[in-house]
């Protein structure tokens, strides 16, 4: 579900960036028009300028980031395999060895529950990392593969 979350704010950052550097970054003819344009109009002119496209190309900048920084996030090792979180792997710091034995629990695991382990509540990692996303992803919410996105791979 998480891989396609992230293609999701992949997508809707990339779309939002195009749409950002094709328009004028700082609406210049916009700004002109604030200063003579009628009161009622001027907190939507206001609220325009203040979402104009140098500012979205910075926020794509940062929800890009936030994407990245949440992606990257570990799942929790301590060295003791009791309190490790199950998902373990290599891109976590463990060795390869350390990782072969958290991979044959996990199979052990999958035979006895038919299910693979979860990331540990200690951990949290990947309910963290899927908050992010969705958190990311609600400026979103009417495009409509949202949902899709958003639900895609739960049982
Ligand atoms: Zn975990």
């Amino acid at each position: 579900m998480t891989a396609d979350l992230v293609q999701f704010l992949r997508s809707r950052l990339a779309e939002d960036e195009v749409v950002a550097r094709a328009a004028d970054p700082e609406l210049s003819h916009v700004f002109t028009r604030i200063e003579t344009f009628d009161p009622e109009m001027a907190a939507d002119e206001r609220h325009i300028m203040r979402h104009r496209p140098a500012r979205a190309q910075y926020e794509v900048v940062a929800k890009r980031l936030m994407l990245d920084e949440a992606l990257a996030s570990r799942h929790l090792v301590t060295g003791d395999h009791y309190m490790d979180c199950p998902l373990v792997t290599e891109a976590d710091g463990v060795d390869t060895a350390t990782a072969d034995r958290i991979r044959a629990l996990n199979d052990d695991y999958r035979k006895e529950f038919g299910r693979g382990p979860e990331c540990a509540e200690r951990c949290g990692r990947d309910p963290r990392v899927h908050r992010t996303l969705e958190l990311l992803a609600l400026p979103h919410v009417d495009h409509p593969d949202y949902m899709q996105a958003l639900t895609a791979g739960r049982a």
